[in-house]
């Protein structure tokens, strides 16, 4: 069976791994990301690949990479947590290793793992989204992944939620991750607290007193122990969750949505209110299949084994 080897590439580590074309893991390997220097980054990428390589036949690689990927897949154009500014990642690794190498988004690579592999198996339109610190986005349509003209489509946190809203670190203004990620869950849940304090007992009990060490962990355990502020913390988020994926639903019509990231984990806190405010939001409601909201399954791996798959059909 041909292996491929997928590589999912984080501001803070490297994720390498052997799949086979069921999309399971053979072997895998974990390296801290020297985000500092682009050289050392491509460096540790091809080391894993090489120690992975070993006495086994690859076919190819897939990169995936928090950043923006350009329409080659061979240059990754910037990105926000990496050093990486025009960087020939694609000609750098397949220097050192040998191999054909492909380039993707890393939420690219997330949305075509679930879509091949796991909550997304067997739908040909289909819109990911991760729900992490941001919000990130994939889209596979018509049965192919969905890169835009240059690349850099799907970039769905982005989408203006608020004219004149909150401050996003891409430079705009009222971007939907300000409202629907795991950020504004907490500066919601910090907000209340300080606002409103005797609502927020148990959430500044667990976070130790003062509202600005509220996390997302605080929140979520408070909120499972039935704090106020950390409840309307999460209903906020699951709202504007719902709002979002009601307009990307209006624009792509997926057959279904599969929702990922650090904050899908505490989905069972959050994903009902989601579906019901999507439910009564969406355009033609009534009268149109509505598209299946499905937590990811496949976990950290999704951009990994999603990176496998895109390098076999390059
Ligand atoms: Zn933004």
């Amino acid at each position: 069976m041909a292996l491929t080897i997928g590589v999912d590439i984080g501001g803070t580590k490297v994720a390498a791994g052997v799949v086979d074309e069921d999309g399971r893991i053979v072997e895998h390997l974990l390296r801290p990301t020297p985000a500092e220097n682009p050289d050392q980054v491509a460096h540790t990428i091809g080391d894993a690949i090489l120690e992975l390589s070993k006495d086994r036949e690859i076919e190819a690689v897939g990169l995936g990479a928090a950043g923006f990927v350009d329409e080659t897949r061979s240059i990754v154009r910037f990105a926000p947590n990496l050093a990486w500014r025009e960087e020939p990642l694609q000609r750098k690794v397949s220097d050192m290793v040998g191999l054909p190498v492909v380039v993707e988004n890393d939420a690219n690579a997330m949305a075509w793992g679930e879509a091949r592999f796991g909550a997304g198996r067997g739908e040909t339109h289909l819109v990911c989204v991760t729900v992490g610190t941001g919000i990130g986005g994939g889209i596979v349509f018509d049965g192919s992944l969905y890169r835009g003209r240059w690349g850099m489509g799907a970039e769905l946190g982005h989408m203006q939620a608020v004219p004149g809203g909150r401050l996003c670190g891409c430079g705009n203004l009222g971007c939907w991750e300000q409202y629907a990620s795991g950020n504004a869950l907490v500066s919601e849940a910090k907000r209340i607290a300080e606002a409103e304090p005797d609502k927020a007992v148990t959430l500044l009990e667990i976070a130790g007193g003062t509202p600005d060490q509220i996390e997302g962990q605080e929140v979520t355990e408070a909120a499972r122990q039935g704090d106020p502020a950390a409840l309307a913390a999460f209903s906020s988020m699951a709202r504007w969750i719902g709002q979002g994926l009601a307009d990307l639903a209006a624009v792509l019509d997926p057959g279904c949505f599969v929702l990922g990231g650090g904050v899908s984990r505490a989905a069972d806190l959050w994903i009902d209110e989601t579906r019901e405010f999507y439910d009564t939001h969406l355009s033609g409601r009534g009268h149109r299949p509505a598209a299946d909201i499905r937590c990811a399954e496949l976990g950290a791996s999704a951009g990994l084994v999603g990176a496998a798959d895109l390098a076999r059909r390059r």
